[in-house]
């Protein structure tokens, strides 16, 4: 019964608010076909390492029961950072991202939750009184139910056993006491407890650990997490790295797998060189974090889940990972200080292709044509020579994922400094190393980049960099030509070939830090890998369609003074990334007369503006400027390609089809209740 009590973290509070009265806790846990069997013992100050002390203490499947339903849908924070026994109560500002009593619960309906977990606890700990157990009132608990089946009815299951109002409750003639009494005030007095941040989890693969994970750990908690949140997720490989291994992404959306018209789609992609760590590592906690904050009802991440698509490839380059952890390994048994020989192993993959230098060089092809009147910087077609040299698997597999899926947002976390930059990667002077080579999206490359450098807990402040970027950075973000000059590069691959905007997050100069240091990494990063995923919404979107209403595909949105224009997507869909003020944007398709529109965006603007445009056919015989042959035009980018046949990659065709259909006539939370070699969760479906 001790353990109950430790894991649901509540014992300080309901201990205060005994006060004189001794906190006496029953032998045995409430017995799904019986009653209570209570005696009254005393409950011992419960210090952190007693806590860890408890983790492995008794524990039946209905202390599981108990502790799992309060958690997950009455508590509001199930992670539990390794070293929980030195838990820092000023971490838990990033933990939950919306204050607690913000958030919602079941069914993001958080009305019932405070007191649902109250009388929760007034059953597994009653209160006791000159050795006498006091018995919570059935008519408290009647209230509560009233106001909280319905929670339990939308997602099929049960109400809870041991919140059966006749088998563990007390009339009030009987001599009861209202649970619910004082503890409700103190809750909202304490707002969000910490001590809630110290709730178990008792699966490891569904809880964020800090420490590495091997390529097979990494894609086992990919999958936990995705059978977790079948509703809002889903893994899918987008290629083989030159060893064969998957390269595994796992998608966020109340659709995953679909594009869904006027929704945003945003990736994360780290590892590209198999050395830098942090970001395989952030981006796994990323993924279990959004999973769980969305089931336990956070209302920032369920808007953010529910508005957004968000691709999350934790691993680029596994070949090169497990190459550097190989290399990480020997560097420990060796004497020497000097561990630099060992520090670029793993950077390339197992071609020794340094990935990030292994695109198509578009740069180069937009400088030469900036003389060009009418130049543009977008959908540069990939050249022929390109298919010459050698292209990395990896590489290949990524320029077929940006091509199939509209893109709008991206970033790719590195290591070895503490800074964002932003195209161009490549100087504008090709002698000139450290050249400021601004994109015509200069502003928006900014905007976004101090989006994440400004929410990241330190990359911001002044010599907070750690390396080369000290010195041409401003406010923790830096033009990548200015930092440093290269060709090749993902980010300028993506401004100049997609409509994605994409930048670098250098995550810290320690491309494999100690396992200690991954919790606070985390925590420095948490906030922003959020924000910058909301930063999907800046700017604008809309529908691009003939005066019939048909989609059109492929149209063309310009921004006046930003040589760089965005396409339509499949539906006629579009966003434009842009920073607050006027701007005057225009649609345009062959074949179609342009129309124009001028936008005002407001500064603190959350939510891309809509603006939609009805193109009208041109009259025969006129000749638009825009069909200009210096523009590149989409049947050129297209024939440039030899690989322009894409789909979108559907996981259900893969071997994870099998338990997914099994789960299909289960609810959603079914996975998350099934242990190890137990029986199914059977009790707890809703009786039809
Ligand atoms: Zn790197």
């Amino acid at each position: 019964m001790h353990v109950i009590i430790t894991q649901l973290s509540l014992k300080s509070r309901l201990r205060e608010d005994a006060g004189d009265t001794h906190m006496l806790l029953g032998e045995e846990a409430p017995h799904r076909n019986g009653t209570f069997k209570k005696s009254c013992a005393t409950l011992r100050p419960t210090s952190p390492r007693a806590l860890q002390a408890n983790k492995s203490g008794r524990k039946t499947q209905m202390h599981r029961c108990v502790a799992v339903l309060l958690r997950r849908y009455v508590l509001h924070q199930n992670h539990v950072p390794e070293s929980s026994g030195t838990q820092n109560s000023s971490r838990s500002r990033v933990w939950s991202g919306v204050p607690a009593h913000e958030r919602g619960g079941l069914s993001a309906r958080g009305e019932c939750n405070p007191d649902i977990r109250m009388l929760g606890c007034s059953v597994v700990a009653p209160r006791c009184d000159d050795g006498r157990v006091l018995k919570p009132c059935r008519s408290t608990c009647e209230d509560v139910r009233r106001r909280c089946a319905h929670a339990f009815d939308e997602i099929s299951m049960a109400w809870p056993y041991f919140l059966d109002c006749d088998r563990f409750f007390v009339s009030d003639e009987e001599g009861c006491y209202n649970p619910l009494e004082g503890l409700r005030g103190q809750l909202h007095a304490e707002g969000h407890n910490n001590s809630m941040d110290l709730v178990l989890s008792e699966d490891p693969s569904t809880r964020m650990q800090f420490s590495y994970q091997s390529y097979t750990q990494m894609t086992k908690i990919l999958k936990r997490t995705e059978e977790r949140c079948a509703h809002i997720a889903q893994t899918y490989s987008i290629g083989q790295s030159s060893d064969g291994r998957d390269l595994l992404v796992i998608e966020f959306s109340n659709n995953p797998g679909q594009h869904e018209l006027l929704e945003p789609e945003m990736k994360y992609v780290a590892n590209m060189h198999g050395d830098e760590a942090t970001g395989r590592q952030l981006l796994i906690y990323l993924a279990q974090y959004l999973c769980s904050e969305y089931l336990m009802g956070n209302e920032r991440i369920q808007a953010l889940i529910n508005s957004t698509h968000i691709h999350i490839l934790p691993s680029l380059n596994p070949d090169g990972y497990e190459a550097a952890v190989a290399g990480q390994q020997d560097s420990r048994y060796s004497d020497d200080q000097d561990h630099s020989a060992a520090g670029n192993t793993g950077r390339n993959n197992a071609q020794n292709i340094d990935l990030n230098r292994n695109f198509p060089d578009l740069t180069s092809i937009a400088y030469r044509r900036r003389r060009n009147k009418r130049y543009r910087t977008d959908h540069i077609p990939i050249p022929d020579f390109y298919w010459f040299g050698k292209v990395a698997p990896e590489t290949y597999a990524v320029m077929k994922w940006i091509r199939s899926i509209p893109f709008v947002l991206s970033a790719n976390f590195h290591s070895g400094d503490l800074v964002v930059s932003y195209p161009y990667d490549l100087s504008r002077h090709p002698l000139e190393h450290n050249l400021f080579s601004p994109t015509p999206d200069d502003k928006v490359f900014k905007f976004i980049s101090k989006i994440y450098s400004m929410s990241h807990e330190r990359m911001s402040n002044e010599n907070a960099e750690c390396g080369s970027s000290r010195t041409g950075s401003k406010e923790g973000t830096i033009n990548g030509a200015q930092w440093s000059s290269f060709s090749g590069g993902m980010q300028d691959f993506n401004y100049l070939h997609t409509n994605c905007f994409e930048v670098t997050v250098s995550l810290g100069c320690d491309k494999f830090p100690s396992k200690e240091d991954l919790f606070d990494i985390w925590h420095e990063n948490a906030e922003a890998l959020l924000a910058f995923i909301e930063a999907a919404h800046r700017g604008i979107k809309g529908l691009v369609t003939d005066e019939e209403g048909n989609a059109i595909k492929g149209a063309r949105i310009s921004v006046k003074g930003i040589r760089h224009d965005i396409t339509t997507a499949e539906n006629g869909d579009y966003w434009r990334l842009l920073t607050p003020g006027i701007h005057i944007v225009s649609a345009f398709a062959p074949g179609f007369s342009r129309a124009v529109k001028k936008v005002h965006l407001p500064p603190n603007m959350h939510t891309a503006g809509r603006v939609d445009f009805t193109l009208q056919r041109a009259s025969a015989g006129s000749q638009t400027p825009e069909e200009d042959d210096s523009l590149p035009s989409m049947g050129t980018y297209e024939r440039f390609d030899p690989y322009n046949q894409y789909q979108r990659y559907s996981p259900r065709e893969t071997d994870l089809t099998q338990s997914r259909e099994e789960r299909v006539e289960m609810p959603w939370w079914w996975g998350y209740f099934m242990m190890p070699g137990g029986p199914p969760p059977t009790w707890l479906l809703k009786q039809q």
